[in-house]
């Protein structure tokens, strides 16, 4: 009885490890600027055609915004920053969508779309460009793409480990350990993870702003702005549950990052 119970326990352990080694041996890749390694199981081809297609389906569904002064505006930042990026093969198009939402994104392929509700926030071609250069950064890393593979390789993890703990007499404990591991793999995995994917994106977007012509201390400027709009729209989610690193320590993290941009930085 105890026995095979310890021989259960060891072949949870070794199809879980076995799992874990094949999600992080398969598809792994390197991020640009900053080196670090990633597991990604789709091919930048893939994601570029996922990312024509939603951007197509965006401008059917979103206003385009007719304003002549911010469209040459979103146009100048975005051809400065694209033109120091580091996105192969890109179809460079910045659209300004006309919405109240504080927001812009980078889809890969180069897709980029500013919100007009961002702009009172970016208030000038520095701020612009430090949400511009974050959202490419973004692309330019894959982490849409990694974030998919992470959450397809926890969901199979889990499924492994339930699967085996189902098959002993302690089936009971199946649904709860299923749902303890949804839970775990959300607070101990996947949040964490995307606040990593955000620090990252401010680092790359720092170097891209800088190389772009912007002052990169501008970014410190803007993410407290950014800070202040949130506090007044009520954002009071608990910092943990954020997906975002808290305000404070992102501008802490920016400074710390300044002189290695601040290198890069050539005024235009
Ligand atoms: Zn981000």
């Amino acid at each position: 009885m105890k026995r095979s119970f310890w021989r259960r326990q060891a072949a949870v352990v070794t199809i879980c490890g076995g799992a874990l080694m094949l999600l992080l041996g398969a598809g792994c890749g390197t991020v640009a600027e900053t080196g670090r390694r990633q597991f990604n199981f789709m091919s930048p081809g893939q994601e570029m055609q996922l990312g024509f297609s939603e951007f197509e389906k965006m401008k059917q569904q979103v206003p385009i915004s007719k304003d002549p002064g911010a469209n040459a505006l979103v146009q100048k930042v975005g051809k400065r920053v694209a033109a120091v990026a580091d996105l192969p093969n890109a179809q460079w198009e910045f659209v300004v969508f006309e919405s109240k939402e504080a927001n812009a994104f980078c889809l890969p392929g180069g897709k980029v779309g500013v919100y007009t509700g961002i702009l009172p926030i970016t208030k000038d071609e520095a701020g612009l460009a430090t949400v511009i250069g974050h959202e490419v950064a973004h692309a330019v890393a894959r982490h849409g793409g990694e974030r998919m593979s992470v959450a397809m390789g926890l969901q199979t993890a889990g499924a492994v480990a339930g699967a085996v703990i189902g098959n002993s007499k302690y089936a009971n404990y199946g649904p709860a350990f299923t749902q303890v591991y949804g839970v775990g793999s959300q607070l101990g995995a996947s949040l964490p993870h995307s606040r990593m994917q955000e620090a990252e994106a401010d680092e790359i977007g720092l170097i891209y702003m800088a190389r772009a012509g912007y002052n990169p201390e501008a970014a410190v400027g803007f993410w407290q702005r950014f800070g202040e709009f949130n506090r007044a729209a009520g954002a009071n989610t608990p910092w943990f549950l954020r997906t975002h690193p808290t305000d404070n320590q992102r501008v802490e993290n920016l400074k710390a990052l300044m002189p290695k941009a601040k290198a890069q930085f050539r005024a235009q």
